[in-house]
């Protein structure tokens, strides 16, 4: 990555909005109805960058959710923004690093102070991360739902186009889904689950029988923290094991990949704090031979235009959670939302920053709350 000139970070805006999803979406740590969403604005020097901060709503998902990460923000983050004098978006993990934990909310900062620095200089995100390509190949993620309904869901995103698909899986809820699918659907198409962390090394009859189904991979099987358990189902069982929650920073990956926890690797730069540490832990997975690809987090088209940038990173070669705006919304905030291309891909925004723009008219009928914070 090449240096910017940097900003002067003279204001910062955080804005809640609230946005009703297309479709309820059940997993087994929580149903979400809507995303309530802090939203990031830098100003300075002219110009302005945005970041989305991917906390859900509640604290079901993830220790972080929306109103704890506005506050910490608020109340901690941004002084010290302030106080450290941040030019770049490579210092803001440092002047930050005071406050333990709340990735997601450092990662939101992060992103606007990216988004402006490289909009002052002329300069697209995936460029500077190291894009490989110009657009990306993508899933759709299908939350739990009866089975009729699910199989109907998994037909349409197939006709939609999509490269391969996602279904939410939960004790009582795992193999007869997924066997239902590949008798109605067939096995030409890519089908991994997610567990969200709910199982344990006493479900390994589960999991010997998902092996049976040719899923590309099981997601998050085991509670994030429960490393050395997800090393041992590694070794026990065909599917690949993949993990999510348990990447939380790079300490923990290099453990995870030392310990053989994991045979692909799930990135989300919100939960790692920001995509600059996500193009890190990029590096490393490519270095140690393991597959990555791009997650998700019902983000609105300011957090899905960047994950498209580090998603176009040559490393993450599985279809990423990054479906088109309208799999989520009927109203995205921005001007050109992603729509899916007739090959099931994804086309990477181009131009300065992130290379989208926000509807301002939109936002505001949107938003619930407006803050600004000067230095
Ligand atoms: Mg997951």
């Amino acid at each position: 990555m090449t240096e910017l000139p940097g900003i002067d970070v003279e204001t910062v805006e955080l804005r809640r909005i609230e946005l009703p999803l297309v479709t309820p979406f059940r997993t087994s740590a929580g149903t979400w109805s809507e995303r309530d969403v802090l939203l990031v604005r830098v100003l300075g020097d002219g110009v302005e960058g945005w970041g989305e901060c991917v906390a859900p709503g509640d604290p079901s998902y993830s220790p972080e959710y929306t109103a704890g990460a506005h506050a910490v923000a608020r109340d901690h983050l941004l002084p010290r923004l302030f106080a450290a004098g941040v030019r770049h978006a490579a210092d803001v993990a440092g002047a930050l690093e005071g406050v333990r934990g709340h990735a997601m909310a450092k990662a939101a900062i992060e992103a606007a102070v990216l988004d402006a620095e490289l909009r002052a200089a002329g300069r697209g995100l995936a460029e500077h991360l190291g894009a490989a390509r110009d657009r990306v190949p993508v899933g759709v993620a299908v939350g739990m739902l009866p089975l009729d309904e699910l199989v109907a869901t998994v037909a349409r995103h197939l006709d939609e186009g999509y490269a391969r698909v996602k279904v939410k899986v939960g004790p009582g809820w795992d193999v007869e889904p997924c066997r239902r699918l590949r008798a109605e659907l067939g096995d030409g198409f890519g089908l991994q689950v997610d567990a969200n962390g709910a199982y344990g090394l006493g479900d390994l009859d589960t999991f010997r029988a998902l092996d049976d189904l040719g899923l590309l991979l099981i997601e998050q099987p085991f509670p994030e923290h429960r490393l050395l358990d997800h090393a041992e189902l590694a070794t026990a069982i065909d599917t690949p094991v993949c993990l999510d929650e348990s990447i939380v920073d790079q300490d923990v990956l290099d453990d995870v990949l030392r310990l053989g926890a994991a045979d692909v690797v799930a990135i989300k730069p919100g939960r790692v704090g920001g995509h600059l540490a996500g193009r890190r832990m990029h590096d490393r997975c490519v270095a140690a031979g393991v597959p990555l690809w791009h997650g998700g987090m019902l983000e609105t088209g300011i957090g899905r235009a960047a994950n498209l940038a580090l998603a176009a990173l040559p490393g993450f070669t599985l279809p990423g959670d990054i479906s088109a705006a309208d799999r989520y919304w009927r109203q995205d905030i921005v001007t050109e939302p992603a729509v899916l291309e007739a090959d099931g891909t994804i086309r990477v925004p181009s131009g300065p920053g992130t290379g989208v723009e926000v509807d301002l008219a939109v936002l505001e009928s949107v938003t619930t709350s407006v803050e600004l914070h000067r230095r």
